[in-house]
């Protein structure tokens, strides 16, 4: 080997050769290293579409186990976003949902423009979720009782709160008391959209209006807090329900913690914005997993609509 090698240096003639005394001198342990890239792309192919990584618990779990366990993660519980499509069919008994004001769409009064335009961002977004807004809203059987439920979508520009989802919000509420429905409505929202500017702001009024109308019709509403319910959402019909109730791990508050951490000059305690700290603050009512809200609201809106439970116990 070495011989060969210094036979081409000098003599420096054969211009053909070079070609093949060049393997023999590079280190055949480098071609042993090489299938180990390959091996590692074939493992990030796989698990595409089917697997998901619990960010919790870094658990794989199957796409197909994850769907059929409403999107929480079966080994340590961890509650996955969910679609509004999706909710609603995990509550509503089937074929009876009516869908309200569903091409109810945004207008860019502002003529908002950032990196995008307002118009071009809720094309994106209805395109790549297939709705109108952050908000589906109708009437459908849960159980045996018909309600008006509301359920927001965090896929739809962060679940934010503008004119759409206002006054679609409003109408359900509005319907709901005209036609003496109880109310559910399932919050999920990074606040107003900013893009609507003074309009979004303005929904927290009109929402809440709304419901203190419904509220003296003495009609029951239950509101129910999935991750994560902020900003005006919280500061509005989210956080007024008869009950309120909210998923395990919700992040659930007004500002993010630095800004109440610069405003208060205070030292917040750990976990102040979960479900589970705000539950012991007597914020919250209870905390209901996913699997188990559909037979909660059902047995809540029984007690609140017929008093039936507490005729049992006299
Ligand atoms: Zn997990």
């Amino acid at each position: 080997m070495a011989s060969s090698s210094f036979t081409k240096k000098t003599l420096g003639l054969d211009t053909a050769e070079p070609a093949l005394t060049p393997p023999p001198v590079t280190n055949n342990t480098s071609f042993a290293k090489k299938p180990k890239p390959r091996s590692k792309s074939k493992k990030r192919d796989i698990p595409e579409g089917l697997w998901t990584k619990c960010p919790k618990c870094a658990t794989m779990v199957f796409d197909k186990e994850l769907d059929e366990n409403l999107k929480v993660c079966p080994r340590c519980q961890h509650h996955f976003p969910v679609g509004s499509r999706e909710r609603i069919h995990s509550l509503v008994e089937t074929c009876t949902f009516e869908e309200m004001d569903a091409d109810m769409v945004s207008v860019d009064v502002l003529n908002f423009t950032g990196v995008a335009s307002y118009t071009t961002k809720l094309e994106e977004y209805q395109k790549s979720t297939g709705l109108k807004d952050a908000v589906i809203t109708g009437v459908g059987k849960i159980g045996e009782r018909r309600a008006a439920l509301g359920v927001m979508d965090f896929s739809f520009l962060g679940g934010s709160m503008g004119s759409v989802v206002g006054e679609k919000l409003a109408r359900l509420i509005e319907r709901a008391t005209e036609k003496a429905l109880p109310l559910i409505i399932i919050s999920t929202s990074g606040g107003a959209r900013m893009y609507e500017g003074m309009f979004s702001l303005m929904q927290m009024a009109k929402t809440c209006a709304a419901l203190a109308y419904h509220a003296k019709a003495r009609l029951p509403y239950l509101s129910v807090l999935t991750h994560p319910t902020t900003a005006g959402v919280m500061a509005s019909y989210a956080s007024v329900g008869d009950l309120i109730l909210a998923e395990p791990g919700a992040m659930i508050g007004f500002a993010g913690p630095r800004v109440i951490k610069d405003t208060t000059q205070a030292e917040l305690p750990p976990g102040f914005q979960t479900a589970e700290f705000l539950l012991d603050h007597g914020l919250i009512d209870a905390i209901v997993p996913r699997r188990e809200i559909k037979p909660r609201l059902i047995e809540y809106l029984s007690f609140m609509t017929d008093g039936q439970k507490p005729a049992v116990a006299a």
